[in-house]
């Protein structure tokens, strides 16, 4: 078993995952940077190698919605290391579309406007939204588990959205169920996720007590907190927390976020690499917040 610290990033090619990829990697943990495409994941280890002479990140393939992609990082990491100590469950899709492009010359609260305005969303996009942001959460959690568990400080950082927090919902029905963690249970929220989509196509969001127009992504984030927390509670010799890493100029928004990747990832990082702490929580970027 290795001694030092080593931790799993999805999603590591690009965005906020990239810099958490750096940062850990700065800090003396064994990175391994994943994505799911090959030619992307390389090149972005082989830009942190080169910039910051890092030695101690490797890249590692990884669809979070591919079992079987799953299964071999989980057999990658058990050869290789005996144990997991970091995994950062930073990969999601927007699960949206721009009905048209957004011009990148236009003044940065403008863009974000438009972003909104522009947003669509169907039955298949809310499908796969659903599978990546909380079931990938959710079978990445199942099968890294047993490997935190042989660390002596495993941790989960699952990068979250203040649209995940509970304050977004109106119906005090949904609220009080996904704030009920002692009764809440993994078959119920797989519920609330699977139905998710039709309600999208049938524009019946509010059946289930989502609000009026209620978008995929948030529901995805809500339901993976929800998730988060049952987990944590269920498994407490791991430290498994949320984080919302701010507004982030990405891909993910067409670049309207006012934050750079390098201060959204400060907060999945500090929690990544806390030592003890609490488990079960949401912080906002740095802070310490409810969910
Ligand atoms: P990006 O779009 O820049 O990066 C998303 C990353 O997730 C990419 O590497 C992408 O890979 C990867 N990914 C998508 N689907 C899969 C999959 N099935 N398997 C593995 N990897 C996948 O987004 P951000 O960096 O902005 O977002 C990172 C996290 O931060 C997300 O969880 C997001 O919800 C959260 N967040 C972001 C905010 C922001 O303002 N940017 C605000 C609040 C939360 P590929 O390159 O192949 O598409």
């Amino acid at each position: 078993e290795s001694k030092k610290r080593i931790a799993v990033v999805t999603g590591g090619n690009k965005g906020i995952g990239l810099d958490i990829c750096k940062e850990l990697a700065l800090n003396g943990i064994g990175v391994i940077l994943t994505a799911r495409d090959e030619k992307r994941g390389k090149e972005a280890v082989e830009k942190l190698t080169t910039d910051y002479g890092l030695t101690n990140i490797i890249f590692h393939q990884l669809d979070v919605t591919d079992h079987s992609s799953i299964a071999s990082l989980v057999n990658f990491i058990k050869k290789n290391f005996g144990k997991l100590d970091i995994l950062v469950n930073n990969a999601a899709i927007t699960g949206l579309e721009l009905s048209q492009p957004i011009d990148e010359k236009l003044p940065q609260p403008e863009r974000a406007e438009l972003y909104q305005k522009y947003i669509v969303q169907s039955y298949e996009k809310a499908v796969d939204c659903m599978k990546t942001n909380y079931y990938g959460v959710k079978y990445m959690t199942e099968a890294f588990l047993p490997l935190l568990h042989l660390s002596n400080a495993g941790r989960i950082v699952n990068v979250s959205s203040t649209r995940g927090q509970l304050q977004g919902l109106n119906d005090e029905k949904l609220k009080k169920e996904l704030d009920n963690i002692d009764n809440l249970t993994v078959e119920r929220i797989d519920h609330l996720t699977n139905s998710f989509p039709k309600h999208v196509s049938d524009n019946t969001v509010e059946e289930d007590g989502w609000p009026p127009r209620c978008n995929v992504y948030r529901a995805s984030k809500v339901l993976m907190n929800a998730y988060t927390r049952i987990i944590a509670k269920r498994y407490p010799s791991v430290t498994i927390n949320c984080v919302n890493p701010g507004y982030v100029s990405t891909d993910f928004n067409s670049n309207t976020g006012p934050l750079t990747v390098s201060e959204g990832a400060q907060g999945p990082v500090m929690v990544a690499l806390a030592e003890g702490g609490p488990t079960g929580q949401f912080y906002d970027r740095t802070q310490l917040s409810t969910f």
